[in-house]
């Protein structure tokens, strides 16, 4: 048989991507569809270092994939742009908590930042780098506000996912960050906090909370109309022409809309239907493509939610998943428990009694894991058939990663049925 080269059966299949990078979380789009509303408000408080005045602190709400994130980066770039000649020099810095998430590490690199800017400017400094860790806090408090001062101007800092923040450090950063107005003369600041969490300014101190939330701007979910819009822009710049078949779009646009209005879910379902086009040599992106994304990006949904189960809700779905995978039909509640106390011995874990493994399985039911259903089945009288939805060997490989899982896997996985 002639073998044939490989680039050149590559190269002859269609190509399905023209640049997939459009479809990624990261790209700020050069036009942001929807969000009129929001980029209005915004502008019109960012609006004050244009002439001469320090902007309020900013608060911006909304679920995850509303925008947020594209927003506020689009209009800190286009403040940056229109502040060149104003009479109060703005520049924005970002940064993402769930990242940069401890006091220390937010005063650090904000400082950081501004210094390498500096120094590649023409107010070169000779002040000392600050390290990654280990000097006091208030020093490296000190030193930020000293930056601060050389440069002068207005400095919009952007906190996405502030809330991480709080969570980890208490907001300690926050209360430092608010008072920095107080202590600068030549420099101020503005904050802008984004947040997917509506409830976190409740775990706030009062001061922190009424200097931050001094203006509010709200991100609505998209409707299905909105995210094909948003999903036609992105698709002609990253696919080949007459590559996305009809109601691709409006399909990804559908099961995105279903989920909170969440663009980044659209562009997810989209790219994934793509890759799944062009690694099966497809000519076209057809729905089929994007009905198989949908069910992958749920399998993927379901493994990041089993990774984070308390370590009983993962004993008992580790047995749901043994029986499972040794038995054609339903398992019953009962040869769960059975199966859940085996495990419970080769981990050397306490068992826990057969109501609170009922109401554990209830749980796992609501989180859509496996379904449970009441049914009557003879000597067992009342009994819930548990049927899982994640294939039983991904729910092992996942649940064999939990560090106090202290049986060595191969082990569980040979617990004997009774
Ligand atoms: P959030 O920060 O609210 O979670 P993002 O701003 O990260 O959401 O948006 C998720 C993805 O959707 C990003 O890739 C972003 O570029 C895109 N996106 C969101 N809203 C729009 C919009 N109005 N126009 C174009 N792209 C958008
Ligand atoms: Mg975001």
């Amino acid at each position: 048989m002639v073998q044939r080269n490989p680039f050149e059966e590559i190269m002859r299949s269609r190509q399905i991507f023209r640049n997939r990078e459009f479809l990624r979380h990261t790209y700020v789009p050069d036009r942001l569809l929807h969000r009129d509303e929001q980029v209005r408000q915004l502008a019109r408080i960012l609006a004050a270092p244009l002439r001469g005045e320090t902007p309020s602190n900013i608060l911006v709400y909304g679920k995850p994939g509303t925008g947020k994130t594209a927003t506020v980066r689009y209009v800190g770039r286009e403040l940056e742009a229109a502040s060149a000649g104003a009479p109060l020099r703005t520049s924005v810095v970002y940064l993402n908590c769930e990242i940069v998430n401890t006091h220390y590490r937010v005063l650090a690199s904000l400082a950081e930042g501004l210094l390498e800017r500096m120094n590649n400017g023409p107010n070169r400094t000779d002040l000392p780098r600050i390290p990654k860790t280990g000097w006091p806090v208030d020093e490296v408090y000190r030193t930020l506000l000293k930056i601060l001062e050389m440069e002068g101007g207005l400095h919009v800092v952007v906190l996405d996912e502030i809330d991480k923040l709080v969570r980890r450090d208490g907001g300690d950063v926050l209360y430092s960050l608010t008072r920095m107005n107080l202590e600068l003369r030549k420099a101020k600041t503005c904050l802008i906090g984004i947040s997917n969490n509506l409830n976190f300014m409740d775990l706030l101190d009062a001061r922190v909370r009424s200097s931050l939330g001094g203006e509010e701007v709200i991100f609505p979910p998209y409707n299905a109309k909105q995210l094909s819009d948003i999903l036609e822009e992105r698709a002609s710049m990253s696919f080949c022409d007459g590559v996305v078949a009809d109601g691709v779009i409006p399909l990804c646009a559908a099961y995105a809309a279903r989920e909170h209005g969440d663009a980044r879910r659209a562009l997810d379902l989209l790219r994934v239907a793509g890759e799944t086009a062009e690694a099966e040599g497809a000519e076209q992106v057809t729905v089929e493509h994007v009905r198989k994304a949908h069910e992958r990006l749920e399998q993927d949904h379901m493994v990041e939610i089993i990774r984070t189960l308390p370590l009983q809700s993962k004993l008992v779905l580790l047995a749901v998943s043994l029986l499972a995978q040794r038995r054609p039909r339903p398992v019953i509640s009962g040869e769960v428990y059975e199966c859940y106390r085996d495990v419970c011995h080769r981990t050397g874990m306490e068992p826990l009694t057969r109501r609170r493994v009922s109401d554990l399985i209830s749980e796992l039911d609501l989180l859509g894991i496996i379904d449970a259903k009441i049914v009557n089945k003879g000597r067992y009288g009342r009994t819930k058939e548990v049927k899982l939805n994640v294939h039983p060997l991904q729910v092992q490989a996942v649940i064999q990663e939990d560090a106090m899982l202290a049986a060595p896997a191969s082990d569980l996985l040979t617990i004997p049925l009774r």
